[in-house]
């Protein structure tokens, strides 16, 4: 199976295959299809196992296909540290590099200067840690109620950290109308129980 089989378009293939990827791996061709058809997914998948390709490309996808004017962020990756949040802002830089999209990551631990001037720029995906959105929402620097693509990775890294208020506080920002990807490396009850409160119908994806 190669990424043109996947129906994944040109600027796309053109990008991962500069960065040295010659061929899907096994979460990418089982999670991209379902992706690209507008599903919810629950995917249980490690980090290594090209999880964050598998939604980044058909994300980039989706969001090519009508793109507005106006500055507005149409998809939220949520992310339990600033070290993931910026590997998938990076991710993302690389596979839309011929694409007219624009992707900004926040979290804490850092000043929040530069974080506010870069959200004057154009962000059509915003990749944040729960804290620091939480904050930018509250002083009125980031508007969630244009999401339509709302990602939630390491969630069980997210419980484990205590952010599950948050992200529930989050949650209520967002359009109900969306799709919605949940990736975690483990399953348990607990992790299943939160998959449910925001997915609508998921089709689940292991590997
Ligand atoms: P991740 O599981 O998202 O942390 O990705 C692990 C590593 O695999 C990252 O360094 C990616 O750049 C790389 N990667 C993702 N997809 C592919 C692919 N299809 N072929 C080769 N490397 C990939």
């Amino acid at each position: 199976i190669s990424f043109k089989n996947l129906h994944l378009i040109n600027p796309i293939v053109r990008a991962v295959t500069e960065a040295g990827y010659s061929k899907p791996t096994e979460i990418q061709y089982s999670a991209i299809p379902h992706i690209l058809a507008g599903k919810d997914i629950i995917g249980c998948a490690q980090t290594g196992t090209g999880k964050t390709a598998a939604f980044a490309m058909p994300i980039l996808q989706l969001l090519k296909k009508h793109t507005p004017e106006h500055n507005e962020i149409r998809t939220l990756i949520l992310t339990p540290t600033r070290e993931l949040a910026i590997q998938i802002e990076e991710n993302f830089g690389i596979y839309s590099k011929y694409l007219p999209l624009s992707q900004l990551s926040v979290y804490g631990g850092v000043s929040i200067g530069g974080q506010l001037a870069a959200l004057r720029k154009r962000v059509d995906i915003l990749v944040a840690t729960p804290g620091r959105l939480l904050d930018l929402v509250g002083q009125r620097h980031i508007d969630l109620s244009k999401i339509e693509i709302l990602v939630l990775d390491e969630a069980d890294h997210m419980l484990d950290m205590g952010f599950i208020n948050d992200v529930k506080k989050i949650l209520k920002m967002i359009p109900q109308k969306r799709q919605t990807l949940f990736f975690s490396a483990t399953m348990p009850v607990n992790i299943r129980k939160f998959a449910q409160i925001m997915l609508n119908n998921p089709v689940e994806v292991t590997v």
